[in-house]
């Protein structure tokens, strides 16, 4: 079987000159992706060291890179046919790697696998299947970018895209094509040259265009800050955040030139939607422009030129582009990083802003109310207060703690706790989380919130903390721990889940859409617990964006206390999407989701569909409950 198919043919013999011109052609070649790529290194390797970058435990990042690079998981996952595409196109290159080596080596006269022998034949037959199947995805991959043209990728035609899939085609084409011609003949010369002059073409193209992903990106996968979403600390008292090009880490560096145009995050991003001027995309292209002209040790300002402070200051924080991105580029921490250099210095000035964190410092709540009318919240409830001996602190929030509908929420979460005779109790005196304040760059503001709050529950010697927001989860668990070690915390989807076996069921005739709101699904990976719930008051159902492709709600980032959006709200597109699958409930698992929908739903037409929280949907079915 094996002695019937056709053999891969390569010149027997180069002449001196024919030699010579190669090594010259080689070196040209190597010369010109150096002296780019040097540049590029150059500029990352100059870039200031990440704080608290650490590259142990290195096992999650072996996996990740395994995953996410070697098997092309997240790539094909996200978007199946281009993924797929893409996919092909990798492997054939690592499974011609070998190929490569050989074919220079042979130029030189010193080719170490022989298309006659059992292993050299063997492996030119693999990766003519791999060569095939290049073929094949770079041909769809052209197809896709320069015939259905996706909105994603840019309203301007790629020719240099078009001239790299071209060259990648041509390597294959004239690889494959060596197998139907006979090993003296021109032709076998003809197509090695062509092949190496596709070759020697496509490598200095490497650095000098998006391709540089293909060097990059393997080790933006590997070195990401292991955490999604992750913001890193300042680095000491001189640390503003994202200032200027000395502020840029090596991280965001790598990033940036990482990028390969594809336009995920932007497809996904509830700004670049809605028709407001964040595009996540053009972010992180800024940055690379910026590292291009001035370079890492410019302390010109990032954002002006570079990037649009009203733009970085539209993000939800929701880290759709972050789950999105193929190259593992981290765009909240930068948003945020870009947001705390023009807090932190005073260049952004918002009134809505400057409200929002005098409240914060003075009243120690983000909506501005006094203090007292929690305690009267506390005392009509009559919520027992935590003294110590109760399993559970329960964290009001400030939503939970002085707004109507969050308070509803809370009090009906109180019940299905006092149901299942669950031991809790709420602080006497609680502060913000420090939430806003930190997605929006108020460093100074985000740590008093935080250390004040730290020292209440050791005081009270809280061990644990269940909650109705995932923003304050979320706070609480990670952004917390800056300053000290916080209690184990869990949002309220988790306990409600835990026990659902023992509330009632109420029927399934009740359609109820379930909203995955950013803070829970994305970034704490629950999406079960809160349809568990959901599904004791009827059946739910899903809106076309669910799961981690959940569509914002708009609140996040600290927006809910901003002023108007331009462009479309988003709460009031993703409110149309939910309304639009017929269900007669939206159930929510966070009180900002619960407050942005309500205004939206209350704009819309008639008879809208009601608003729950999973906490009041499981409370409705408890003996004697009425909804006032
Ligand atoms: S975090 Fe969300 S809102 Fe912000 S840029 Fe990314 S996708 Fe857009
Ligand atoms: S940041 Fe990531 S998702 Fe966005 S265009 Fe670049 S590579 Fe694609």
């Amino acid at each position: 079987m094996l002695l019937s198919l056709p053999t891969l043919a390569e010149p027997q013999h180069f002449s001196v000159v024919e030699k010579i011109i190669f090594a010259g052609m080689t070196i040209a070649s190597g010369y010109l992706f150096w002296r780019r790529f040097g540049v590029v290194l150059n500029k990352i390797l100059k870039s200031k060291k990440d704080p608290n970058f650490h590259l142990f435990p290195i096992g999650k990042r072996a996996w990740d890179f395994f995953w996410e690079v070697f098997c092309q998981a997240k790539v094909i996952r996200e978007r199946p046919l281009p993924g797929v595409a893409h996919a092909l196109v990798f492997w054939a290159f690592l499974a011609f790697a070998l190929v490569t080596l050989n074919h220079c080596a042979t130029g030189l006269g010193v080719g170490f696998l022989s298309p006659d022998g059992l292993i050299g034949r063997w492996y030119f037959y693999f990766a003519a299947a791999f060569a095939m199947a290049c073929a094949a995805g770079i041909l769809g991959l052209f197809i896709r970018r320069f015939l259905v043209r996706p909105k994603w990728l840019g309203e301007k035609l790629s020719w240099e895209s078009g001239f790299i899939a071209f060259l990648i085609f041509a390597l294959m084409a004239t690889y494959l094509a060596s197998f139907f011609v006979a090993d003296a003949d021109t032709t076998a010369r003809i197509l090695w040259w062509a092949h190496t002059l596709a070759l020697l073409t496509f490598l200095p193209l490497i650095p000098h265009t998006k391709h540089l992903h293909l060097v990059l990106s393997p080790a933006t996968i590997f070195l990401s800050r292991g955490s999604y979403a992750q913001i890193p600390p300042l680095s000491g008292d001189e640390d503003f955040g994202l200032v200027a090009g000395t502020d840029l880490t090596q991280l965001i560096s790598l990033q940036a030139y990482s990028c390969v145009e594809c336009g995920r995050c932007t497809e996904h991003c509830p700004a670049a939607n809605t028709g407001k001027l964040l595009n996540p995309k053009e972010i992180i292209l800024g940055v690379r422009a910026y590292l291009n002209d001035l370079g890492p040790a410019s302390d010109q300002a990032l954002l002006g030129k570079y990037n649009s402070q009203e733009a970085v200051f539209q993000c939800t924080t929701c880290g759709a582009c972050e789950f999105q991105c193929p190259v593992g580029i981290e765009h909240v921490p930068i948003l945020v990083g870009l947001r705390r250099g023009a807090v932190n210095t005073g260049a952004w000035e918002d009134d809505y802003g400057s409200k929002l964190f005098l409240a914060l410092e003075r009243g120690s709540n983000a909506l501005g109310i006094s203090p007292a009318e929690r305690d009267k919240f506390i005392q009509k409830q009559a919520l027992p207060i935590f003294d110590g001996t109760q399993e559970y602190c329960l964290w009001l929030g400030c939503m939970g703690g002085y707004d109507p509908k969050g308070r509803e929420i809370v009090a009906d979460f109180a019940r299905v706790m006092n149901y299942l005779k669950a031991s809790y109790g709420v602080l006497r005196k609680e502060k913000c989380t420090g939430d806003p304040a930190r997605r929006l760059g108020n460093d100074l503001v985000f740590q008093q919130l935080a250390e004040a709050n730290l020292e209440a529950l050791a005081q009270n010697k809280v061990k644990k903390i269940v909650s109705i927001c995932p923003h304050c989860v979320r706070t609480i668990q990670e952004d917390w721990k800056e300053y000290g070690t916080p209690p184990e915390i869990e949002h309220h989807s988790e306990f409600l889940a835990r026990y659902a076996e023992n509330l009632p069921q109420q029927g399934k005739e009740e359609t109820i859409v379930f909203h995955d709101p950013c803070y829970l699904g994305r970034y704490r990976n629950v999406y079960d617990e809160p349809r568990t719930v959901a599904a004791l008051a009827g059946t739910v159902v899903e809106a076309p964006r669910n799961h981690e492709r959940s569509f914002c709600c708009g609140a996040g980032g600290g927006l809910a206390f901003l002023g108007e959006e331009t462009g479309e709200r988003v709460s009031h597109n993703r409110t149309a999407e939910l309304v639009a699958t017929g269900a007669s409930t939206v159930g929510t698992a966070c009180p900002f989701c619960n407050t942005m929908f309500r205004d939206a739903l209350s704009a819309g037409g008639e008879a809208p569909p009601q608003l729950l929280d999973i906490a009041q949907l499981a409370a409705r079915g408890l003996p004697g409950h009425s909804h006032e």
